[in-house]
C-alpha cells in the first residue's frame, strides 16, 4: 500500500513576505493498490501541494510519506529517482508535460531508454502496444504533440507514465483543460487503466462530478486541511461538513433534492488563515465557538470523518442517547 502519514508543510510567504504559510497541515491518508482517493476543494486549498509533496517534489517540514511501507528517500537521491518511476504525476496541461521535439512514439518509449528497461529492440513495440492500450491509433505514432488534440495529448502522457509500470498515480486536474465530451472518455480510460494495472491513485480536482465518477473515497480540503473524508457515494449523497454541503449543492447529483447553499465571503487565502475553524468567515452556521476553537477531525460510523463543531455535537448527542 502507498501510505502517507501526518504531513505538514510550511511555505514561504507569498510575494516575498517571510511569514510561513501552512499550505498543507495535519493530513494523514493512505491509498491502497487499486483504489482512488479523490481530493476536492477550491483553488488555494492546498490540493496540488499535497500531490507534489507525496511525490517528493516538495518537502514537508514534518511528517512522513511511505511508499510500499518504506519511508520515501530524500528527493533527488538515486533511490528517490528509482521509486519515482513507480509514482507518476499527470498534470492538467499535457502539452507542458510533453517534449515538443519528440514524436508520439519516442515520447512513450523514452522512459524505457532512460531507465534501461527491457531489450532495446523491443522498446518501440512495447511503446506501440501502450499507445494501443490508451486508445491511440498507431498512425499517430509519428506525429508531434502540437499536431494532436488535447485529449490525444493526455493519452500520450498516460501511455508514457505507464511505461515504467507505476504503482501510484497522482492526477492533478487531468481533464480540467479538456472539452466536456472528451473529459468523460479520458476519465473512463483512467478507470480502466487503474483496474488493469491495480494502480493506487490520488485524483485531485475541483470538479465534483468527475471526482464522484472516479473515486471510491473522497477527501475535502479547505485551507490545507481535510475537513471531511469518506466513501464517495455516501459523502456526496449526505455531506456533513457545511463546506462540503456548499460544494455539493453547487454541483448536485442528477435528481438530488439538495438545498442550494451559496458560499459567501472570500475564497481561501493560505497566507491569512482565520482563527478557530478556518471556514467560519464563510460558514452560515458559525457560532462564537467556531471563531475561537479549531474543530478536531472525528471519525464517525461508516468511516466518515468530519472536522466541525456542530457535527461533533451531533455525534456526542447520539452517544449520550445510546
Ligand atoms: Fe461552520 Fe463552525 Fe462547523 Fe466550522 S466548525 S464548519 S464554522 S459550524
Ligand atoms: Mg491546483
Amino acid at each position: 500500500a502507498t501510505s502517507l502519514a501526518r504531513i505538514y508543510q510550511r511555505h514561504q510567504g507569498l510575494f516575498g513576505r517571510n511569514s510561513p504559510v501552512r499550505a498543507v497541515d495535519q493530513i494523514s491518508l493512505t491509498v491502497a493498490p487499486g483504489e482512488t482517493l479523490g481530493i476536492v476543494g477550491e483553488s488555494g486549498s492546498g490540493k496540488s501541494t499535497l500531490g507534489r509533496m507525496i511525490l517528493g517534489l516538495e518537502r514537508p517540514d514534518e511528517g512522513t510519506v511511505r511508499f510500499d511501507g518504506q519511508p520515501m528517500a530524500l528527493p533527488a537521491s538515486a533511490e528517490w529517482r528509482r521509486s519515482r518511476t513507480r509514482m507518476q504525476m499527470i498534470y492538467q496541461d499535457p502539452l507542458g508535460a510533453l517534449d515538443r521535439r519528440l514524436s508520439v512514439l519516442d515520447q512513450v518509449r523514452e522512459p524505457l531508454d532512460i531507465h534501461q528497461r527491457g531489450d532495446k529492440a523491443e522498446r518501440p513495440g512495447r511503446a506501440l502496444a501502450m499507445l494501443d492500450r490508451v486508445g491511440l491509433s498507431q498512425h499517430l505514432a509519428g506525429r508531434y504533440p502540437h499536431e494532436l488534440s488535447g485529449g490525444q495529448r493526455q493519452r500520450v502522457v498516460l501511455a508514457r507514465a505507464l511505461m515504467t509500470e507505476p504503482a501510484f498515480l497522482v492526477c492533478d486536474e487531468p481533464v480540467s483543460a479538456l472539452d466536456v465530451s472528451i473529459q468523460a472518455q479520458v476519465v473512463n480510460l483512467l478507470i480502466d487503466l487503474q483496474e488493469e494495472f491495480r494502480l493506487a491513485m490520488l485524483f485531485i480536482s475541483h470538479d465534483l462530478r468527475v471526482v464522484r465518477q472516479i473515486s471510491r473515497r473522497v477527501a475535502v480540503m479547505y485551507l490545507g486541511r481535510f475537513v471531511e473524508e469518506g466513501d464517495a457515494d455516501d459523502l456526496f449523497a449526505r455531506p456533513l461538513h457545511p463546506y462540503t454541503q456548499a460544494l455539493v449543492s453547487a454541483a448536485p447529483a442528477p435528481g438530488a433534492k439538495t438545498q442550494r447553499i451559496i458560499l459567501t465571503g472570500e475564497p481561501p487565502d493560505p497566507s491569512s488563515r482565520p482563527p478557530g475553524c478556518a471556514f467560519h468567515p464563510r460558514c452560515p452556521l458559525a457560532t462564537a465557538r467556531c471563531r475561537a476553537e479549531i474543530p478536531e477531525r472525528r471519525t464517525l460510523q461508516g468511516g466518515r470523518s468530519v472536522a466541525c463543531h456542530l457535527v461533533e455535537g451531533a455525534v456526542n448527542q447520539t452517544r449520550e442517547a445510546a
